[in-house]
């Protein structure tokens, strides 16, 4: 019998959706959503509201001071954990040359991989779960209200409370740290699953933090599984769920109004006249689905969010384009989700957040991992940021949106609008990486460009 998946063959996949071929070539694609409608009539999808985000914005307010307390790098936010928001011209002048055509227009990057606590963009939402659990616990158990200090969780009384609960998770790496480091710094007793992906040096973080570190020679979704069982039946165990949880959604959309104000400080200004394209790096989809929703929530139709993977993983572009969401894995059409981008190797999209958002994102671009070092490399030159290779994903793509005449036409782009558009590269994570390890990125990454 020849291979099947979801009763048809590879033949009758590829016929109906053509763009499988590359895909399973592991070629690089852009592919423009052909569902993607005004935000008004899809905003509902989610099933969440800016009046959650409000919510999830709120408690992180009234965590800050206990944030602060426990993490004193985060002093200087006054426990806000935020990134800073910077243009890189001469990067962005670099890679014209390269990709051979000028981009007009501004290009910016998100620097997540400054955040505080754990250096990636799970420092939004992976920290903000740990933190709701938190708050759940403690005021059902009658230690805390709404109005009190939060500061008072950090007590010996609180630590020794939340140490009879455990949390579990399971991660490619980045996800893992920020549970990891959150939970063991409030007292709970902490397990992250990891997948074979995982870089060493995150396990010996987390292990110096005193979390149990479970290690699986499999994929992203095996290590999922295995955390998801630990807690099963447990009634004082707690899974956050990467490829289910609303929570970490809603953590990652408190981003969106805070870039909001970053944009307006430095007049940069977002309108039909002057769009604004961000580029987000995509694994299991929690991340860039919730900071788009955030987006949307702020600048309706005028953002345009593009979602980016490694061309050995294009899973969420896979679930998406075929409409089957997570009843389809990147195995499932024999592509080997074997990628440096380690943040991204998730074969499985998650569960829902193809669903919520699949009429609101305006597209997909996977990208090469040769490529991805030489753009590290590249902003290493041009502006001393150095990153990991998951969060360089995002800036191949700005070239792709100003080449697809098609495209400019399914949004009503008009080619002033072309011209006066902002580009945002998402960077997700890095100034975690020890030294060496990203002195061998940039290095690999100079090779391929020289
Ligand atoms: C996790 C991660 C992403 C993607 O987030 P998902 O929620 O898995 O889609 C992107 N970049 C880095 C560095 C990550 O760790």
């Amino acid at each position: 019998m020849t291979h099947q998946v979801l009763g048809k063959s590879i033949g009758q996949w590829t016929q109906e959706f053509p763009l499988l071929n590359d895909l399973m070539e592991c070629r690089e694609v852009s592919w423009f959503n052909t569902k993607r409608v005004p935000c008004q009539q899809a905003i509902t999808d989610v099933g969440l509201t800016k009046a959650d985000i409000d919510d999830a914005a709120d408690r992180l307010k009234r965590f800050s001071p206990l944030i602060k307390e426990l993490f004193p790098e985060t002093k200087s936010t006054e426990g806000i954990i935020e990134s800073p928001l910077v243009a890189v011209p001469d990067h962005r002048d670099a890679l014209g040359r390269r990709y051979g055509a000028d981009l007009p227009g501004q290009l910016w990057a998100k620097l997540d991989s400054e955040l505080p606590i754990s250096g990636s963009i799970k420092a939004r939402g992976g920290i903000y779960e740990v933190l709701k659990h938190a708050e759940d616990l403690a005021i059902q158990a009658g230690l805390l209200t709404y109005e009190d200090d939060y500061r008072k969780l950090a007590s010996p009384a609180m630590r020794s409370f939340f140490n009879g609960y455990t949390i579990a998770v399971g991660s490619t790496g980045n996800l893992g740290l920020s549970i990891g480091i959150m939970s063991a710094a409030l007292g709970f007793d902490a397990s992250v699953h990891m997948s074979a992906d995982a870089r060493q040096w995150k396990k010996d973080k987390l292990r110096a933090h005193g979390v149990h570190v479970y290690e699986y020679q499999d994929d992203y979704s095996v290590a999922v599984a295995a955390g998801r069982k630990q807690s099963a039946g447990d009634p004082k165990a707690y899974f956050v769920d990467d490829e289910n949880s609303p929570t970490l959604f809603l953590g990652y959309a408190v981003a969106a109004r805070r870039l909001a104000g970053q944009l307006n400080a430095y007049d940069v200004r977002v309108d039909e006249a002057n769009p604004l394209f961000v580029y987000l790096p995509c694994g299991v989809g929690g991340s860039p689905g919730g900071v788009a929703f955030g987006l949307k929530t702020v600048f309706g139709d005028n953002v345009h969010c593009i979602f980016v993977e490694p061309t050995h993983c294009p899973s969420m572009l896979l679930g998406v384009y075929t409409g089957r969401n997570n009843e389809v894995s990147v195995q499932d059409f024999g592509i080997d989700n074997i990628t440096a981008a380690d943040g991204l190797a998730c074969g499985r999209p998650s569960q829902f957040v193809g669903k919520a958002m699949g009429r609101l994102i305006d597209g997909f671009c996977t990208v090469e991992d040769d490529e991805l070092f030489r753009i590290e490399a590249t902003l290493h030159d041009t502006a001393g940021i150095d990153i990991e290779p998951s969060s360089a994903a995002g800036f191949a793509c700005p070239w792709r949106v100003l080449a697809d005449a098609q495209y400019h036409q399914q949004i009503g782009l008009d080619e002033e609008a072309v011209i006066h558009a902002t580009h945002l590269a998402w960077i997700t994570g890095g100034s975690m990486v020890p030294r060496e390890e990203m002195a061998s990125y940039i290095a690999k990454g100079e090779q391929l460009l020289h």
